[in-house]
């Protein structure tokens, strides 16, 4: 319950409102009139409310953090009127099964009165003097402060007074706050991205803590937007947040990202992945995508028009087969240094897009990310004519005939029954860091080679035979089939299944 008062406040009166057998504690605030403000001494406040906007205010809040904290019962009263020093201007007191519970509700309550409630307040100061204080926020202007703030990003040449006010004009969406999205919100916000969204349905757990850094023990059973909008206003107060605790879904999705500078794709499933790619596709919004399996990862910046899309990379399989390839499941093995870095990764390429630091092969390229290796490859993604989604598109806008190999038309990924047609093939299992091959369980006549050495594959690949190319998951294989097919290699495939010759690490 809120409530405004012009009278005294009474606090053993209103702690004793809060009393309950099942309370096991009860945290008090008491916000008190002190004898000076900003070094200049004070003798009398004078707070005025517009009641009933304050009234709605309040009462909005105390509903917000009885629904965040479960079993708390709060109450905050606010005085207005003239107050003596030493007077109680707010009391918030919350009564709780548990301490810790209390505690967070309390303190919530301290910061969103303090943020959100319309009351003003005006110092009397003992010379006769009075000035209206907080009446305007600095968080809402870039004043001296905030350029303290920004002042060692403001001083790279590359950024400077305009791309400050770029990052202060620009609009972002981040669907999904996992192990990629805390990251890449983190940098986005400390950035001062002006407005920032984020999105995301589900609750802190603990499985999350080890890798989601924007989250804390204090957190677990909230929306995780929710508690990520908390952990980024600490960190900055000069932006604007939004915390949206709902689905990215088909029937949200225009809506969510019309408007928008620049979308991140930090989701774990290629049901949302296409539903995000395509709208960001009709709003002709650049859109920054991440996925990480283990150690490994993929980084991808799609804008309409540039390079190819993810249907190009889909190569007919379904969002089923693709989230097994990509080991996408809730309880999936994530080493969490690989979200760390994708996901500041993304935060970086995102930036970049806002400064107009982009450059034509930002939206040409599919970066492949190891951690057990240290290792970055990068492979062109060029558009697929026969792609449904960007190859219209890019041959409309265009208006020019396309040039294109033969062998660019057809699919790169091949199912065992298309294998099987091609007749004859040189058969190349790729390794990747820490994988053996086993070439009982291959193809007679399988080479294998480590992935890193494409100067090898190059030798290997230079002949007049069809080439087939296979890895574990049959996904990197795939991304150098198309990388040597960009290089003018006809007749070159990779197998979607991936090779079961191949074996992880141990
Ligand atoms: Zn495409």
């Amino acid at each position: 319950m809120f409530e405004l008062t012009e009278l005294p406040i009474d606090s053993t009166a209103l702690r004793a409102k809060l009393a309950r057998p099942e309370a096991g504690a009860c945290v008090v605030f008491e916000g008190w009139v002190r004898n000076h403000h900003l070094g200049q001494p004070v003798n009398e406040l004078h707070y005025e409310a517009f009641d009933v906007m304050a009234k709605l205010e309040g009462d909005a809040i105390v509903t917000e953090i009885e629904h965040r904290y479960p079993g708390c019962t709060v109450l905050c009263v606010h005085r207005t009127g003239a107050l003596r020093v030493g007077e109680l201007a707010v009391w918030i007191g919350v009564a709780s099964p548990h301490r810790q519970a209390a505690f967070l509700a309390c303190r919530r309550g301290i910061e969103e009165i303090k943020r959100r409630l319309p009351v003003w307040k005006k110092e009397h100061h003992p010379d006769g003097a009075a000035e209206w204080v907080n009446c305007t926020t600095e968080a809402a202007s870039r004043g001296p402060k905030s350029a303290d703030y920004y002042a060692r990003q403001s001083a790279l040449p590359e950024v400077g007074a305009t791309g400050e006010t770029q990052l202060a004009n620009a609009r972002v969406l981040v669907v999904g706050l996992g192990g990629l999205g805390c990251p890449a919100a983190l940098y986005l916000a400390g950035a001062g991205v002006g407005q920032l969204t984020l999105v995301d349905s589900g609750k802190v757990e603990l499985s999350n803590l080890h890798r989601q850094i924007l989250f804390t023990t204090d957190d677990l059973g909230a929306p995780k937007a929710e508690a990520a909008v908390d952990a980024l206003r600490a960190r900055n107060p000069f932006i604007q947040l939004e915390a949206l605790a709902t689905e990215f879904a088909a029937q949200n999705a225009r809506t969510l990202v019309a408007g928008r500078t620049v979308v991140l794709d930090c989701t774990d499933n290629f049901a949302t992945r296409f539903i995000l790619h395509d709208a960001c596709f009709s709003a002709g919004v650049p859109l920054v995508q991440a996925a990480v399996h283990r150690f490994e990862g993929t980084l991808d910046v799609f804008r309409r028009g540039s390079g190819g899309c993810l249907h190009c990379l889909r190569q007919n399989r379904s969002v089923a087969e693709l989230d097994a390839a990509a080991g996408n499941c809730s309880g999936g093995a994530v080493f969490g240094p690989a979200v760390g870095v994708l996901g500041t990764l993304q935060a970086s390429e995102t930036l970049k897009i806002i400064l107009g630091r982009e450059t034509a092969e930002t939206f040409r390229q599919t970066h492949l990310i190891n951690l057990l290796d240290c290792s970055v490859l990068s492979i062109a993604r060029e558009a697929n004519l026969n792609c449904p989604v960007c190859g219209r598109v890019e041959t409309a806008s265009s208006g020019a005939a396309r040039t294109t190999s033969a062998s660019a038309d057809t699919p790169v990924m091949l199912e065992a029954a298309e294998l099987a047609a091609l007749g004859p093939v040189r058969l190349i299992a790729l390794l990747d860091a820490g994988e053996t091959f086993d070439p009982s369980r291959a193809v007679a006549g399988t080479l294998s080679l480590p992935m890193s050495d494409i100067a090898q594959l190059r030798e290997m690949t230079a002949t007049t035979e069809t080439v087939v190319l296979t890895c574990r998951r049959g996904v990197r294989s795939a991304a150098l089939a198309r990388l040597l097919r960009a290089e003018g290699r006809a007749d070159i495939y990779a197998m979607a299944a991936g090779s079961p010759a191949i074996m992880a690490a141990p």
